[in-house]
């Protein structure tokens, strides 16, 4: 599965699932925007296997995309994840922070998870590169290239004119051509970061409608919630409006049911969280905050607005209107626009 093909899906609703696989990683990246490290928790896998073999071949995501902390400390819970969801037809991707990268060798352990799923992702960075050195991660993007897996790079810098940027991206244009497609972004002020990573500055987000509230997403500690954003997903403030089923009981058709039929999401995928919580009758500014802290009447007001074919059909709209323009325009809104590009084709 390519990297383009996955981005084209990133906003439709359920067509992917976001897995925390763990929180430990025995790297200790200063940007980590999950703080990793080696005495994290790990997920449920009982819990996991049970819900990802609720899918359906009528019913399921496209992808599931392992992440973590390091998803590649857990290779047999890969191995059987992947297996259970490509028995409905779902394909599964992994994003690594190449910890084991050395000569280009793949470890014993780790081999057959990498060989199990659709899509190896690594990352790159001038923190990962103060951990595993760029040309022990190159050595391995040749590794996988040799047995065919299909792979990418997530890259990430201070912004847009980030001089590290354009020079690892046009290396590893050099070297791997379109063999290797990048998604670049820029490092966000959570986690590790959170001390000195600067917020990318919005344009007027009042009425803007939230992109990120489309593929569900597994947290370590067993819930499944809406979206990636990381106070939610670390469960520091999670309401009710946000959380969509718990991984030990719930199915697959009855998170998707949710995820699509919630008033609130609805209206917060298609007017934004700043407008439902001025309908409530509050003033915020912060963007996701807003989001996490709506009040009854704001609540009161997105539901109303949201529920029924009306509610429906704005979502509709405001889906269609997300995906216009394929990943690169996803990527130039929410990525760094200047290497969208980056991302490869999807057709
Ligand atoms: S490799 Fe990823 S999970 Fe591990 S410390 Fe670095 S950013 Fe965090
Ligand atoms: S606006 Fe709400 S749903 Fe969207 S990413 Fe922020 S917290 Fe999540």
């Amino acid at each position: 599965m390519r990297l383009a093909e996955m981005m084209a899906l990133r906003q439709e609703i359920c067509a992917g699932l976001l897995v925390t696989l763990t929180e430990r990683c025995p790297l200790h990246c200063a940007h980590c925007s999950a703080s990793a490290a080696l005495n994290g928790r790990h997920l449920d896998g009982v819990a996991l296997l049970r819900f990802v073999r609720t899918f359906t071949a009528q019913c399921r995501p496209d992808v599931v995309m392992l992440t973590g902390g390091e998803p590649l400390l857990r290779p047999r819970l890969v191995v059987e994840t992947a297996r259970a969801a490509k028995a409905a037809g779902t394909r599964t991707a992994v994003l690594s922070g190449a910890f084991f990268a050395g000569d280009g060798r793949i470890p014993a352990s780790i081999r057959p998870a990498i060989q199990a799923v659709d899509h190896v992702s690594l990352s790159l960075d001038v923190f990962h590169e103060r951990e595993v050195a760029r040309q022990d991660v190159f050595a391995v993007l040749r590794t996988l290239l040799r047995h065919g897996i299909t792979t990418s790079l997530h890259i990430t810098g201070t912004s847009s004119d980030d001089p590290y940027l354009s020079e690892v991206t046009a290396e590893v244009t050099r070297i791997f051509g379109t063999d290797v497609p990048m998604l670049v972004s820029e490092f966000k002020p959570i986690g590790r970061a959170a001390a000195w990573a600067r917020a990318t500055p919005q344009a007027d987000s009042s009425a803007a409608p939230c992109a990120m509230a489309a593929w569900p997403v597994v947290t370590v500690d067993a819930a499944v919630v809406v979206c990636c954003n990381q106070d939610v997903v670390d469960g520091r403030t999670r309401p009710d409006h946000l959380r969509l089923g718990v991984l030990a009981t719930s199915t697959w058709p009855e998170v998707h049911e949710r995820a699509h039929s919630s008033p609130v999401l609805r209206m917060i995928r298609t007017v934004g969280p700043l407008h439902i919580a001025r309908c409530g009758g509050t003033d915020l500014a912060d963007y996701c905050g807003s989001c996490q802290r709506l009040a009854p009447a704001a609540l009161d007001w997105a539901t109303q607005a949201g529920t029924g074919p009306a509610g429906e059909l704005l979502q509709a709209v405001a889906v269609r209107n997300g995906q216009m323009g394929g990943p690169r325009a996803l990527l130039r809104r929410h990525g760094v626009a200047r290497y969208a590009h980056l991302v490869g084709d999807d057709g």
